[in-house]
């Protein structure tokens, strides 16, 4: 440091010391701008020559004045280039002091680095205003530094004392100290002033000259390297009329509690004193969350904002009412206000992958930054991955059927191997069914079970199933009767068993979706006769007062029937402690036909004979385990095949013809190679079965034709009653067997009366 300098900053020190005893430091305030050190480049001439070094040229000194320093030609410094410079070239650098009103003293040191060297002005031979710039390593052999121009100080007339030296009121000590590659910038009232003013607050403290000598970044830094904090930097300044205690002093962070000196706009400081402000924070719910008083420019520092809320529907952000200042400037109130937005979701994320028996879980997550509602949606189990193939059965056990509109259908069921079970509707199983019953008084008892057609025209091939305690299971591949409205199906009845349910059910066979052909069935429709007699006898129409004739002749025939089963039952010693006729009351058993009292007999071998016969009736009797069925005995001469002859039987003006080949069973082998009257013969048994319950008192002509329809036989005539006479005067008849054959006469004289009425 300069001795003049020293010296004005010892005596402002003494007088600091004198008049409050304080610390430097204590006078540093905030409440005015702060004190900022510049750097300006400029060239060092107004040619283009300016890359020749050490060479003659032919600006004049007063060009150079006019260009450098504070000169227009300022030159564009970044990034540690000066724009278009390069290695070799020569430029000035000049110190500004900016935001000082009033200067007393100054001293700033600013390290430079090895980019650059200082530089000076030598005369080139004599030539007077003729400039040629050095630096300070060149060898300079036969001249000097021009006088105005010495080694390692700055440019007199680009500096501060120029400047001020017309008022004679600042003395400038600046200088290059090239050993530790520092600038120091210095200044000092000398005139024994307090300070002087400076025009816009800003002076030039310096300027020097450097050569560029390689390329290297060219940088410039604050220096605070050194022991002595006003060899470093410090800045006194005097405002309003120079009271010393208003000094402002800028020095080193770590020695003094002021804000560091802004060097070439680092560290900006505005800060002002003002008043204070009331600033005050209120919840989005209404409640006041802070309120504070503000000095006027300090930094206000609001309260955490509530991070994002949510809900299953929106999420909430939270934004202050209104922009809160980053400074206090005025008395506030700031808000929070909630605002809610519908949550925006992603693609979702399965969570929980499905399987085939349990679901999956996908989750979706809203995309608004700092919500993270989810939300869940259930996946389906997953498909089997095999293709179910089902076994299909019918399943009847919600079947029925109790009228039209109280009816159920059955059900296909199909079962897959991996327990998959699918069920479909068994379409109108229901009405698959006979529904109705009559019975048929031929030469058997018979019941003749219904079908309606069109309850049944969905299904085709209808099978009926006829189930009996006696008889068993009868199929019934086509009805055995059809007409415009009805399938019919008869179940010929024992009469010993006329009590015995009759199960009927009807099948058929329905596709299931998978066009697999299934065999269904309808509900079962049973009745027996006896529940035909009970319905009869069980009425008034029949059986009361008033009845007709006719129903009465019916209440008859059911009397007889049931008397006729109950014969049979004790003949065949079927079932015996439940006779049919066993709930029979008075008054019904009256109804019955009394005993028949006179037969008339018309059995006759040969009513009607014929010359050389092949063929001879030899026997009759009545076959009664079904129904009654006269029973012919046929002797043939042994030249005579059976297979060859027909047998006609004519009853009440009806023929049937009957022959061993289309009707086997009506035939039967009784004895082969006997002896008779046709000479060796061949028996057999004819049943002929189309005598009806009306027609036992009915004269049967029979007679056998050969092949050529040629009568081989006479005529014989005979009759159910012709049996019924024979048997009853037979003294090896049994009591039973007697009742019997007289129950099936009163039978047959009720059922002639009722088809003569
Ligand atoms: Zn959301
Ligand atoms: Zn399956
Ligand atoms: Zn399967």
């Amino acid at each position: 440091m300069k001795k003049s300098f020293k010296k004005v900053v010892a005596i402002l020190l003494a007088v600091m010391m004198i008049v409050c005893s304080v610390p430097l430091t204590v006078f540093a305030s905030d409440d005015a701008n702060r004190a900022n050190i510049n750097l300006q480049f400029g060239d060092v001439s107004c040619t283009t020559t300016k890359k020749t070094v050490l060479k003659p040229r032919s600006a004049k000194m007063a060009d150079y004045l006019a260009h450098s320093g504070l000169n227009s030609d300022k030159l564009t410094y970044s990034n540690g280039k000066i724009d278009g410079y390069v290695t070799g070239d020569f430029f000035t650098v000049s110190v500004l002091l900016e935001n000082v009103t009033e200067l007393s003293a100054a001293e700033v040191a600013i390290k430079y680095s090895e980019a650059i060297e200082p530089a000076y002005i030598i005369d080139y031979k004599g030539r007077g205003d003729n400039v040629t710039v050095a630096y300070m390593y060149n060898e300079v052999t036969t001249e000097g530094p021009h006088a105005d121009f010495p080694i390692n100080e700055a440019i007199p007339t680009q500096s501060g004392s120029a400047l001020y030296n017309s008022t004679s009121t600042l003395g400038e000590t600046s200088y290059v100290d090239p050993e530790a590659r520092i600038m120091h910038a210095n200044f000092a009232v000398q005139t024994g002033a307090d300070s002087v003013s400076l025009t816009d607050s800003k002076a030039v403290l310096a300027t020097f000259m450097f050569k560029i000598v390689n390329d290297q970044p060219i940088t410039f830094s604050i220096d605070n390297t050194q022991s002595d904090p006003y060899e470093t930097y410090t800045l006194g300044t005097i405002a309003n009329g120079g009271k010393v205690e208003e000094y402002k002093t800028y020095a080193k962070v770590s020695e003094a509690d002021v804000p560091a000196l802004d060097f070439m706009g680092e560290n900006e400081y505005n800060g002002t004193v003002g008043k204070n402000y009331t600033i005050t924070f209120v919840n989005a719910d209404g409640q006041q969350i802070s309120s504070a008083e503000y000095k006027e420019g300090t930094a206000i520092v609001p309260p955490s904002l509530p991070a994002t809320t949510h809900d299953d529907a929106q999420h909430y952000t939270y934004a202050w009412d209104k922009e809160v200042p980053a400074t206090a400037t005025a008395n506030g109130t700031y808000t929070i206000i909630k605002t809610g937005a519908a949550h925006t979701w992603d693609a979702g994320v399965v969570t929980k992958e499905p399987t085939t028996t349990e679901t999956g879980i996908k989750t979706y997550t809203c995309t608004f930054d700092g919500c993270g509602a989810t939300r869940t949606e259930e996946l389906p189990k997953k498909e089997d991955a095999h293709v179910h193939h089902y076994t299909w059965t019918y399943d009847d056990s919600k079947l029925y059927y109790n009228k039209l509109s109280d009816r159920c259908d059955g059900e296909l069921v199909g079962t897959c191997e991996c327990g998959d079970v699918k069920r479909e509707a068994a379409t109108n199983t229901s009405l698959l069914r006979c529904n109705s019953y009559a019975l048929v008084l031929d030469s058997s008892l018979t019941v003749n079970f219904k079908m309606t057609k069109k309850n049944v025209a969905s299904f085709s091939n209808v099978v009926v199933k006829a189930n009996t305690a006696f008889k068993g299971e009868i199929e019934y591949t086509e009805p055995d009767k059809e007409d415009a409205t009805y399938n019919q199906y008869l179940v010929g009845v024992w009469p010993q068993n006329v009590k015995d349910d009759i199960d009927v059910v009807a099948y058929s066979t329905m596709k299931a979706s998978d066009g697999t052909v299934v065999e269904v069935w309808g509900p079962t429709y049973t009745r027996s006769v006896k529940v035909y007699t009970d319905s009869i006898l069980g009425s008034a129409t029949y059986t009361g007062p008033n009845a007709t004739a006719k129903n009465k002749a019916l209440a008859t025939i059911c009397v007889n029937i049931l008397n006729y089963a109950a014969a049979a039952q004790v003949y065949s010693n079927t079932n015996v402690n439940e006779l049919a006729n066993a709930g029979l009351t008075d008054a019904q058993k009256a109804l019955a036909t009394p005993d028949v009292t006179s037969f008339e007999t018309v059995k006759n071998y040969e009513a009607v004979p014929i010359d050389n016969p092949s063929a001879r009736f030899a026997g009759a009797a009545l076959s009664l385990e079904d129904a009654v069925v006269p029973k012919m005995t046929i002797a043939l001469r042994n030249d005579v095949n059976i297979n060859d002859i027909t047998v006609k039987a004519t009853v009440a003006g009806q023929t049937f013809e009957y022959n061993p080949v289309d009707d086997a069973d009506q035939f039967k082998v009784y004895k082969t190679n006997v002896s008779g009257a046709l000479g060796t013969e061949n028996r057999y048994y004819f049943y002929f079965p189309d005598v009806f319950a009306n027609q036992m008192k009915e004269t049967i002509q029979f007679a056998v034709y050969d092949k050529s329809g040629k009568q081989i036989s006479a005529v014989c005539t005979y009759s159910v009653e012709s049996y019924v006479h024979q048997a009853c005067g037979l003294s090896s008849s049994s009591a039973n067997f007697k009742n019997l054959l007289m129950s099936i006469m009163k039978y047959g004289v009720s059922a002639k009366a009722y088809g003569e009425l």
